[in-house]
């Protein structure tokens, strides 16, 4: 059998290999899963609610929570509650999660998609303000690794054009822009509890909305269109007039949740100290620039750690033979055939600058700063 050139798959959890992800499952959120287990409500019940609450006061300057399926799930209630139709063209990321535009392609939305700013691989602010056109109906901005956008210069186009804007918080949980929370500034923000993301509920997701009027039907197009509220209070009258979807949150993953928040700062404090060890160690290092680092007026909430470096592949390889995993995780999103349409014949300049330059190191809670300065030592004697 041919074996092929080099093996990047997943490595296994064993002895001391340092993997690039591991999900944060504490011996809290184990309790309360069994907790709920045993309790009458196992699907969307009273602890969705809880999760909801106590989310939003945390990371929403409570605003309305409306607690999902998937982070896709809420990126996809954002959508319509933004009040996008067919035909509709948006500003989005070409760099990020398929997960931010892959629901477009659900409700027949035009994208545009913007480059990134090669500093931070956010999203260009400057190519967001060329694009803009009165068919612009929302501009989606993802906070990469977890440092937050410009959030300033999009909302001063937003304003120009008064389009809403859509945060994808996915990597962004824990972090600010000018001493806000992520979370409390746009009209929308979302975020992700999958398996890898700082809070996990096995899969799941979060809607934080500015409009509070939004609320009731936000939660009807949650489940099927219906209202659960009056059908619940045993009133027959339930019509439905609006097509909705299956997307609630179970009692089972939000107990996770409320785990999670308990121990949110502990956990978050850990992975924001891993992240500065690997700025130390490698603010020195020629051959290579770390993505997102330096900012005095926003805090990055320390998801993944990026650094563009000459040689990529070869020193994926060396961190390999090291037992450390090591890998690009995202794309820019024109690579995938579905999205073909809207990138077709488009340059993006600074994203072609650097598409095979990107490497993220392991940064997760089962690290310790030693780990992380092994890495740093295996990347600091060459390759
Ligand atoms: C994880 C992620 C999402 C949401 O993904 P789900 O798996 O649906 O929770 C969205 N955007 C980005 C950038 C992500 O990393």
């Amino acid at each position: 059998m041919k074996k092929p050139v080099q093996d990047m798959s997943t490595m296994e959890d064993k002895s001391d290999n340092i993997v690039l992800f591991y999900p944060q499952v504490s011996d809290l959120a184990k309790q309360y899963v069994v907790d709920t287990l045993n309790s009458r409500w196992i699907g969307q019940g009273p602890k969705v609610k809880l999760f909801e609450d106590r989310f939003s006061k945390k990371f929403g300057s409570n605003r309305p929570a409306i607690a999902v399926g998937s982070g896709t799930d809420a990126l996809h209630l954002s959508y319509i509650l933004a009040g996008l139709k067919p035909g509709d063209e948006v500003i989005a990321p070409l760099f990020t999660c398929t997960a931010t535009n892959i629901p477009f392609l659900y409700m027949g939305v035009k994208i545009n998609f913007a480059d990134i700013d090669p500093e931070t691989m956010n999203i260009d602010v400057n190519h967001v303000r060329d694009l803009m056109n009165e068919k612009i109906k929302a501009i989606v901005c993802v906070h990469y690794g977890g440092l937050p956008c410009d959030m300033d210069e999009l909302q001063t186009i937003a304003n120009e054009w008064n389009v809403p804007i859509i945060e994808d918080a996915a990597h962004a949980v824990g972090a600010s822009y000018k001493g806000a929370v992520i979370g409390s500034i746009s009209d929308f923000t979302m975020f992700s509890f999958q398996a890898i993301k700082h809070i996990t509920t096995g899969d799941g997701g979060m809607l934080i909305v500015k409009d509070t009027e939004l609320l009731d039907k936000a939660e009807r197009i949650r489940w099927f269109g219906i209202d659960r509220k009056s059908k619940q209070a045993g009133i027959w009258e339930n019509d439905i007039t609006e097509v909705g979807y299956k997307y609630q949150m179970t009692d089972i993953a939000a107990a996770m949740g409320i785990a999670s928040l308990n121990e949110f700062d502990s956990h978050s404090n850990h992975r924001k100290t891993l992240f500065k060890v690997y700025e130390e160690e490698l603010s020195k290092c020629e051959r290579l620039k770390i993505i997102g680092s330096g900012f005095n007026d926003r805090e990055h909430g320390a998801w993944l750690f990026t650094v563009i470096v000459e040689d990529r592949y070869t020193l994926q390889k060396k961190l390999r033979d090291h037992g450390i995993e090591s890998n690009q995780v995202h794309f820019r999103n024109d690579r995938y055939s579905i999205f073909k349409e809207f990138t077709y014949g488009k340059i993006f300049p600074n994203m072609d600058k650097i598409e095979e330059d990107y490497l993220v190191l392991p940064l997760h809670t089962k690290m310790t700063e030693n780990d992380v300065k092994r890495v740093c030592f295996v990347i600091k004697s060459g390759w």
